[in-house]
């Protein structure tokens, strides 16, 4: 059983070629055209995927050795996700269903983040907790089958990965400023500062009171010295970095006690951080937990996910009709 998958809700045009459940490969084109205005601009997305999706659907096909006749069924991100964005990748997808005449998938693109826990060994065993950050979400989820999960907290304004990036942005550092921060905190102290955060009640999150708490001391600092920032750069992002990565754990700890779960994953672009991987196995011998962290490859964007969630719908025969529409924000 052969599916096509695509991916394309955000910044990166992505097809993989899943057979029996296995990944075979993961084309990623990533659009590096939104680094020189900060942020990712939709509309330039749409004409980048535009652009990249024939070629990289090609590619995908065949480095994997497949024709278009050995294809059983087209995956697609539905959502959430940008829509230009995620109309590409579904028309596309549409076409090629239409014109092969067999089934079309629609993928969630947040589960599929937790379903790239299956594309390698070692897979995590159900029930496990995931905590899913990236640069859209920041959520806590509890995993008790391929297609049986239901959120326990998330955030209720940004993003962790977009507190990384507006945090960067700050201290002038270019888009996007996840990877930066992560890079120059490893020479810095993350004792150095401390800034105001906000604590939700529960398993919830909030992460704009910490970009906030981080602006002010910013400003308050480059008022006695205007080099404060450029002086102290290291220390600032290790010490933001520790903020938000003791935010994000000290929920998951939270969660895996009341959940009773030693099974923990991390998943999305910000589980590539180095401190976050280095702090959560820290804490798995005190919790006991066993602890679950997808390459770097199946952390960020791509349609390796996307195929591998794919595979256990379609065995479950959740397909979609021709009509099916984008859904930017797509219900968990
Ligand atoms: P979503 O999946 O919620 O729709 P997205 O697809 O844009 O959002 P991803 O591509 O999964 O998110 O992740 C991108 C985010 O990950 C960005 O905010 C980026 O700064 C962050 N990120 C990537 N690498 C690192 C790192 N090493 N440290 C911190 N943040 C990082
Ligand atoms: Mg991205
Ligand atoms: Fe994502």
């Amino acid at each position: 059983n052969v599916i096509l998958a695509i991916e394309s809700s955000c910044d990166e045009t992505s097809a993989s070629i899943c057979v029996d459940g296995k990944v075979m490969n993961n084309v990623i084109a990533t659009q590096e055209i939104h680094s020189k205005y900060g942020g990712v601009v939709p509309e330039l997305a749409s004409r980048a995927h535009q652009q990249a999706i024939g070629p990289v659907v090609k590619e995908a096909m065949a480095t994997a050795n497949v024709t278009m006749s050995d294809l059983d069924a087209i995956a697609f991100t539905q959502g959430p996700g940008l829509l230009g964005a995620l109309l590409v990748g579904g028309a596309f997808a549409k076409s090629m269903a239409l014109a092969l005449n067999i089934p079309l998938i629609g993928v969630h693109h947040m589960k599929a983040h937790i379903l790239a826990h299956f594309i390698e060994e070692p897979k995590p065993k159900f029930p496990f907790l995931c905590l899913t950050v990236s640069g859209g979400h920041t959520q806590i989820v509890r995993v008790d089958d391929y297609l049986d999960m239901a959120i326990l907290g998330q955030t209720t304004d940004d993003a962790v990965g977009e507190a990384f990036d507006k945090c960067a942005k700050l201290m002038g550092l270019p888009y996007p400023g996840g990877p930066l921060i992560d890079k120059l905190a490893k020479e810095g102290n993350e004792n150095k500062f401390t800034f105001n955060e906000t604590l939700m009640p529960g398993l919830d999150y909030s992460f704009s009171g910490i970009k906030t708490g981080f602006m002010n001391f910013l400003n308050k600092e480059k008022m006695k010295d205007p080099d404060f920032v450029e002086k102290n750069k290291k220390d600032l992002c290790a010490s933001i970095q520790r903020h938000l990565i003791d935010m994000l754990l000290s929920k998951l700890e939270l969660a895996a006690r009341q959940e009773r779960v030693n099974q923990v994953a991390i998943a999305g672009g910000v589980s590539a951080n180095s401190g976050l991987r280095t702090k959560l196995e820290q804490l798995s011998k005190p919790n006991g937990w066993e602890v679950f962290i997808p390459r770097f490859e199946y952390c960020t964007d791509n349609a390796g996910m996307i195929g591998m969630t794919a595979h256990y719908q379609q065995l479950a025969g959740d397909t979609v009709p021709l009509t099916a529409s984008p859904m930017p924000r797509m219900k968990f």
